[in-house]
């Protein structure tokens, strides 16, 4: 679904993305793990087109984005082709990021009817579906600030699904939790790989990496240190950086 080629990103001259390479086949769960500043958050975010980069390719469904200009100049050249990846590649935050104004229900209508300008009462139909999906189908008329955390990350989780994207993307979606409700979301995280979904999961949690996905990228100051099935990596790590960062972790 995403297929991301020697991917460069600076910050000014500081240079966050030193040519990554990443792919997410249909179906699969790739976790990116790595320490603090290592780039996760922005390769997840370079992938969104939330941000830009200055090298290297992105492909969407085989489809590369184009591009105008070069170096801290490049941008996207057609808009279009930007929401249509955007909308495809629904981004699961930390923060939940929910509006607190609007209940639950309508939190998971908003971006299908507004952005997608899908008919209401269908939209209504699929957001009660996946809010139940997710375990909080009884909170629909509630607003944010009655929820608990780990119940305003699986609402999140709804709002996400309810866009229909070829993949979600999380970025540590647990980080803001306490221990117990963490495992609420990790359970839907888990159901959501088993049933073939396309994920790109950014995460401190290496048990969740290691049940979750079918390949681990452990990301070191910009560039993938070593990468692999999840058996292998967290088994027999390759690398004296990888083997120093999950004993840290540990
Ligand atoms: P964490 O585990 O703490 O979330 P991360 O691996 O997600 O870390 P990033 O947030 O991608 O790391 O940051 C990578 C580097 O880019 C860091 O050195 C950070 O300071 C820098 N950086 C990130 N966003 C910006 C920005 N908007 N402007 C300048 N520098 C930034
Ligand atoms: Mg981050």
């Amino acid at each position: 679904v995403i297929d991301i080629r020697d991917l460069h990103k600076s910050f000014g001259a500081i240079e966050v993305l030193k040519g990554v390479d990443l792919a997410a086949p249909r179906g699969q769960v790739v976790s990116l793990i790595g320490s603090s500043g290592s780039g996760k958050s922005t390769l997840l975010r370079c992938a969104n087109l939330l941000e830009d980069s200055q090298r290297g390719e992105i492909l969407f469904e085989g489809e590369a984005v184009r591009w105008t200009g070069e170096g801290h100049g490049r941008r996207p050249a057609d808009r279009r082709q930007v929401t249509r990846i955007r909308t495809n590649l629904s981004m699961v935050f930390q923060q939940f990021n929910l509006w607190a104004h609007m209940t639950i229900l309508q939190n998971v209508m908003e971006a299908p009817v507004t952005v997608l300008r899908r008919d209401r009462a269908e939209v209504e139909e699929c957001a009660r579906a996946y809010l139940d999906k997710v375990g909080i189908g009884n909170k629909c008329d509630a607003y944010p600030a009655e929820l608990s955390g780990g119940q305003q990350q699986r609402a999140a989780i709804a709002r996400a699904l309810c866009m229909e994207p070829r993949a979600l993307l999380f970025d540590e979606p647990t980080s803001a939790l306490d221990p117990e409700l963490e495992q609420e979301v990790i359970r839907v995280i888990k159901a959501l790989a088993e049933e073939g979904r396309t994920m790109i999961l950014v995460t401190h949690d290496m048990a969740m990496a290691r049940d979750c996905s079918s390949h681990v990228v452990f990301l070191h100051q910009g560039r993938i240190e070593e990468e692999g099935p999840p058996a292998r990596l967290f088994g027999q790590p390759e690398t004296d950086r990888l083997r120093a960062f999950l004993s840290a972790t540990a």
